[in-house]
Order: C-alpha cells, then structure tokens, then sequence
C-alpha cells in the first residue's frame, strides 16, 4: 500500500535495512535471505453480524525463522493489510535482535474494526483466527508465539491461550503459545506496562548522553524535559504516566477525536479519568483543544512520542516539527520520506525497532515463566530474605551496632517476579542503547535507528553464518 505516492510501509523497513547494510560486508544472498518475509499466510473466513455473513481478511507473517519460535503481536484495525503486516514482522526480526531476545519475527492482523462488534462476536472471531493458525502449523510455543498489538489485549491472548489448549489437550506447554495474557491464565507481572515502561527507561538512557544533548541543545537528564504524546492506549498512556513520574512535563496529549495542549503540564491520570467519563479528551480542564489531533505533534516541547500508529510524521510535516526527540513509540510512525528533513533539522529519533522493544522483552520473560510452570521469585525469594537477615544480624553482632526494623527489611528483600521483570526490562533498555550510541560513534553521520539496524543485522548475519548455511 503506498503513501502519498511515496514508499509503502515494508519498503520503507527495506530502505532502512538498505542503509545499514551498506555499512556491512557480509554477502548479498545473505543480506537478501534476512530482509524478505518467509512465510506469508493470508486468510478469510466468515463473521456473522446480525442476520448478515461478512467475510473477514486475515494475516500471519512470519518473516524471520533465523531463531524459533517467531514472535509478534496481533492487530485488530480497519488498516490492516498485507504489506503493514510484513513490515511490522520484519521490524520484529530487528527489534528482538536488538534486545537480545532469542526469537524470530512475525506480526498478525485482522482486518476489522474492534469496536463495530461486541464481545461475544469478537471472542467468536478471535477463536477462529487462531484455529485456522492452528491448523497451518502457524502458532504453538516453539512455532510462532503472538502477542497483543493495536486493537488487542489480555483478553484476545486469553482466547487465544484457551483455544490452542483445547487443540492440544495434552501440550504441557500450551500456555506459551502466546504471552500478552492475564495473570490468571499464565501472564507475567509487568506485561501490560512493559512497552511504555520500556519507553521510559530507552529516553531515560538517551537523554543523560551529555555529549548527546549538548549537539541537539537539550540539558542532560529527565526532570522538566517537555512532552507531546500521540496516542493514550497501552504504549502512550503507559509512557506518558512513567515519564511524567520521572520528572517529566506532559504538555500535549492526542487520541484520534483530537488533542490537547497546556504548557504548565497535563495529569496524564486526571485526563484518563476525563476521557473516560466524557469520551473524549477534548475540553479538559485549563488545556486548549486542538481540533485537529496531527496538530498535537507540531507542538512546542523537547520530546515529541508518537504511540499510535505508523506514518505519522512525512515530508509534509517534519519541516514543522519543533521537537528536538522523537522517540517512537508506535511502529514505524516515520515514514522514510521524513528521515531526511529530521536529519537535517538536527532532531534525534529513537527508533521503534529499539524504544518500544520492552513489551516483547517481558513477553520473552512471560514465555519463560510458562515453559518452567513456576512464577520468577517463587524458588529464591524467601531464601534471599534469609540469608541477608543472617548476614545483617552477624554484622549487627561484630559492629554492636542494630538497624531499625524498616532498614532491615528493606536491606534483606527477595526479589518478587514484579521486581525482576522490572530489572530485566531495565536492564535490557539500557545494554541494547549503548550498545547501538556505541555503533552511531564508530559510523560517523549514521542515525540511531541506521545503527540499530547495523546491530540487528551483525547479528542476525553471525546466527547465520556460524549455522554454516552461508559460505
Ligand atoms: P492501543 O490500541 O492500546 O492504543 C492505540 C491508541 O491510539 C488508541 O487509544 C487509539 O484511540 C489511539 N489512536 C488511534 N489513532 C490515533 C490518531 N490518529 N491520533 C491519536 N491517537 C490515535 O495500541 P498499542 O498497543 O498502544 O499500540 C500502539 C502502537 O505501539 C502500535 O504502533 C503498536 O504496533 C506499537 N507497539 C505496541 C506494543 C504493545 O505491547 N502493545 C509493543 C510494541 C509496539
């Protein structure tokens, strides 16, 4: 599908492999083999709706089986179509490369709009998707493992989850044929903000680069750094609340019925409660509406997060883009004909392939919790407590010295699964950024997002090589 006579959204992933492979000396049947699709499977099937049968167009593309299984979200919207879902997959290869996480990359979609249709026509639809997937060989825990997108949540992973399970009665592991899922059906603690939190710790990480923010004319650091945000569903709503408790000032909110502004800053919480009581995010209270929500990301700020959709920013508005940070929250909301026009302007774009990595990191976490049939934390926690107790209290005994009961407590804590997701989240943010500042210093003039892709495709080229498949 082509935009404004421009690139479609896959060729626009390629022009960014592209780039970065012309960096790499690796050789060209292997640089082709890691950026085409391998699997493509398109499918339709019946939806009745009232009296009347609609026939429904679905996707699977899995782009990458380099690791298995593949992994990538599920997309309920209108816009969904076969390049969409081809780019977003190969953007997945990239991302979990990026992060380290030991999975192929594949995207899901079906083409409906979420919100025509009531829960029980939706469960209907979601059930089919994944049997037909079933029966295809297209989904299972060492197959292919879907997750939430735009459009859906815990409780198409739940579906999901319950009908590969009734296909497969004996699987012990069926729980890991798709992560994204509620707590109670085997999801993970911290799934549901991961990718916003994710965000957070990406600009966290970006902005304390002193040398960095000095060439775009930023102050080092979080606190009063000025923010827009695109989009207030999982990613947005979750990035926007982590950044503005980080010291952050929210100064711009957009949803699709439009945007609003306040320079004195925004209550991300205040204007969930408002948006839900009087559907829309209009007219709250000291902001000015924007009527049209594309305004929202020609705001005065710092840091500008779009977290809805793809194409957002174009040659037509980069030149009037006043922020001097894009971090992408959504996929691909930069379209490769703005690139350049940002380049120039100086603005610094954190790519999605990286800033939004943190929701398939805890899905890779979730995963693992399922196939070891034990919540993290469980085994060592109470022995952690343990332990430090008994080192606390022999230093109590050598130094005569006691500390008060709330330091103790909290000097022999265990880790609970929340907090080691959290860790391991954090953790991977910060090892995957400097690992790609690094390849922007060593390539002089390169992107962020050019660097990335160098990292993803070194090694996803190495996992290759070293299997021999390659001369
Ligand atoms: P979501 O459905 O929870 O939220 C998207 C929000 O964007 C909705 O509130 C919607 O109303 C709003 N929106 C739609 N059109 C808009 C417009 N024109 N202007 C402003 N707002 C608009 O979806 P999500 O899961 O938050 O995904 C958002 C983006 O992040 C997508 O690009 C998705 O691929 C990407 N992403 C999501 C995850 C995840 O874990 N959910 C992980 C990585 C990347």
């Amino acid at each position: 599908m082509k935009d404004q006579g421009t690139h479609s959204f896959f060729e626009d992933v390629v022009r960014n492999f592209d780039l970065a492979a012309k960096h790499l000396s690796y050789p060209a049947g292997l640089l082709q083999q890691i950026k085409e699709c391998n699997s493509i499977y398109h499918f339709k099937f019946p939806v009745q709706s009232g009296d009347n049968v609609e026939v429904v167009s679905a996707w699977r593309v899995e782009h990458s089986q380099h690791k298995l299984p593949t992994k990538g979200g599920i997309r309920y919207s209108e816009d969904v179509n076969e390049d969409e879902v081809m780019a977003l997959a190969a953007l997945m290869t990239y991302k979990c490369a990026v992060v380290d996480v030991p999975f192929g990359g594949a995207k899901g979609g079906i083409k409906i709009n979420p919100k025509k249709y009531n829960a029980n026509q939706l469960q209907r639809i979601t059930r089919r998707y994944a049997a037909e997937l079933i029966k295809k060989n297209f989904i299972g825990p060492g197959i292919d493992v879907p997750a939430p997108d735009y459009g859906t949540g815990e409780r198409e992973m739940a579906w999901i989850a319950d009908t590969y399970s009734a296909f497969n009665p004996m699987a012990i592991d069926s729980a890991a044929c798709v992560t994204g899922k509620p707590i109670s059906q085997g999801g993970i603690r911290g799934r549901r903000e991961a990718t916003g939190k994710g965000v957070f710790f990406g600009i966290r990480e970006a902005v304390q680069k002193v040398d960095d923010m000095k060439a775009i004319g930023l102050k080092p650091g979080l606190h009063g750094k000025k923010i827009v945000v695109q989009g207030l569903g999982n990613v947005g709503y979750h990035a926007a609340k982590f950044l503005e408790e980080g010291g952050c000032v929210i100064v711009g909110l957009a949803e699709y019925e439009g945007a609003i502004y306040n320079p004195k800053g925004l209550d991300v919480e205040a204007v969930m409660k408002h948006r839900k009581e009087t559907k829309s995010i209009l007219n709250f209270k000291g902001a000015k509406n924007l009527k049209n929500t594309m305004d929202a990301l020609e705001l005065e700020c710092d840091i500008l997060v779009p977290a809805a959709l793809e194409k957002q920013i174009s040659h037509e508005n980069a030149p009037r883009i006043k922020a001097k940070i894009i971090g992408e929250g959504a996929n691909g909301p930069t379209g490769s004909d703005a690139e350049d026009i940002l380049q120039k302007k100086k603005i610094m774009v954190i790519p999605d392939m990286y800033l939004n990595a943190g929701g398939v990191t805890v899905s890779y976490f979730e995963w693992l919790k399922n196939l070891q049939h034990v919540r993290m934390g469980r085994m060592g926690k109470r022995f952690t407590e343990t332990s430090y107790g008994q080192i606390i209290s022999t230093i109590e005994k050598m130094t005569g010295k006691s500390l008060s009961h709330i330091e103790k407590e909290k000097l022999s804590m265990g880790a609970d699964e929340i907090d080691l997701v959290n860790s391991g989240l954090e953790d991977t943010m910060i090892v995957a950024y400097n690992q790609i500042a690094e390849i922007r210093k060593q390539y002089k003039g390169i992107t962020l997002r050019t660097a990335a892709f160098i990292n993803a495709i070194d090694k996803i080229a190495k996992s290759y090589l070293e299997l021999g498949i390659f001369p």
